[in-house]
């Protein structure tokens, strides 16, 4: 069923786990994020970013989205992730999104909590949850996160988000989720991360109610780390390269092991939906913490 972002957060909140979110800018990787979550019986969030626009336009991809989620067995609500452009974010919310991130991190804290709280003002009556970030969310590759060129991640600790900051930006704006920024990057990892779960507690323990932590960069930040994060009060996480990255190299085995006779390509999309969906019920089974 379509629920809205806030419906799953309460339930999150309730039973101490974190819901997954999932970019799907293809029918196999959707397909395999609503078989994943119904074999689990776990709610689930479906992505879709604006730097996804140049694999599937949104009017494509929204109406899937929205006719899986309502016919899936299990809640599901269809996000805008990292959305920047207000025109673009509009768009969302006539194609039936039930919730928003509404990302200003960019800009300077002031301007970022102005313009997110009058996004909330504007999208809760029609209810669309909203989620901003506070901090910065670094990245490892260019291209992820609307685009953006490569962090410096040298030091890490500078995109840190400040707990009273994070606290006073909830209580301002309303929203219904925060990106935190602790540790985690965009894309894949060099190296072990090394994830600040003092500071989740801390910031966890200053927001007021009814104000959810989001962890992004959720792929290869290991089991126990992830758990950590989540006994720390994360209750959403992104989640999606080490998903999306998953099929590659099996495809790749099989158009090999075919030594130059054509392949279908309907076997290797059924193969590559096959590949997702267990790397996406391996990932939500950590985040249910054994909810
Ligand atoms: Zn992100």
């Amino acid at each position: 069923m379509l629920v809205s972002l806030k419906e799953i957060l309460k339930d999150c909140e309730c039973h101490k786990y974190a819901v997954g979110s999932f970019n799907t800018p293809t029918l196999e990787t959707l397909r395999a994020v609503i078989h994943a979550a119904e074999g689990l019986g776990a709610p689930v969030v479906l992505n879709h970013a604006e730097n996804e626009e140049e694999v599937i336009p949104i009017e494509v991809i929204a109406p899937l989205m929205t006719e899986y989620a309502k016919n899936a067995k299990v809640p599901v609500a269809v996000h805008i992730d990292h959305g920047e452009t207000f025109p673009y974010l509009m768009k969302a919310v006539r194609l039936g999104f039930t919730s928003i991130m509404y990302d200003c991190s960019n800009l300077p804290h002031g301007q970022n909590m102005e313009k997110v709280k009058r996004f909330v003002e504007l999208v809760h009556p029609l209810g669309i949850s909203v989620e901003a970030e506070i901090g910065a969310m670094p990245n490892n590759m260019a291209g992820c996160a609307n685009g953006h060129e490569k962090s410096d991640l040298s030091n890490l600790e500078k995109y840190f988000t400040d707990p009273e900051e994070a606290a006073d930006f909830a209580k301002q704006t309303g929203v219904d989720a925060l990106a935190v920024s602790f540790g985690t990057v965009h894309g894949s990892y060099e190296g072990e991360p090394k994830l600040d779960i003092e500071r989740v507690e801390r910031i966890k323990a200053l927001m007021p109610e009814g104000t959810a932590l989001v962890m992004h960069g959720g792929s290869g930040t290991g089991k126990e780390q992830t758990r950590a994060a989540v006994t720390a009060g994360i209750r959403k996480i992104n989640y999606f390269t080490a998903m999306d990255t998953a099929p590659a190299p099996v495809l790749f085995e099989v158009i090999k092991r075919a030594g130059g006779e054509p392949v279908h390509y309907g076997r290797l999309a059924r193969l590559a939906m096959e590949v997702m969906e267990e790397k996406v019920k391996e990932a939500m089974e950590i985040f249910l913490n054994s909810r």
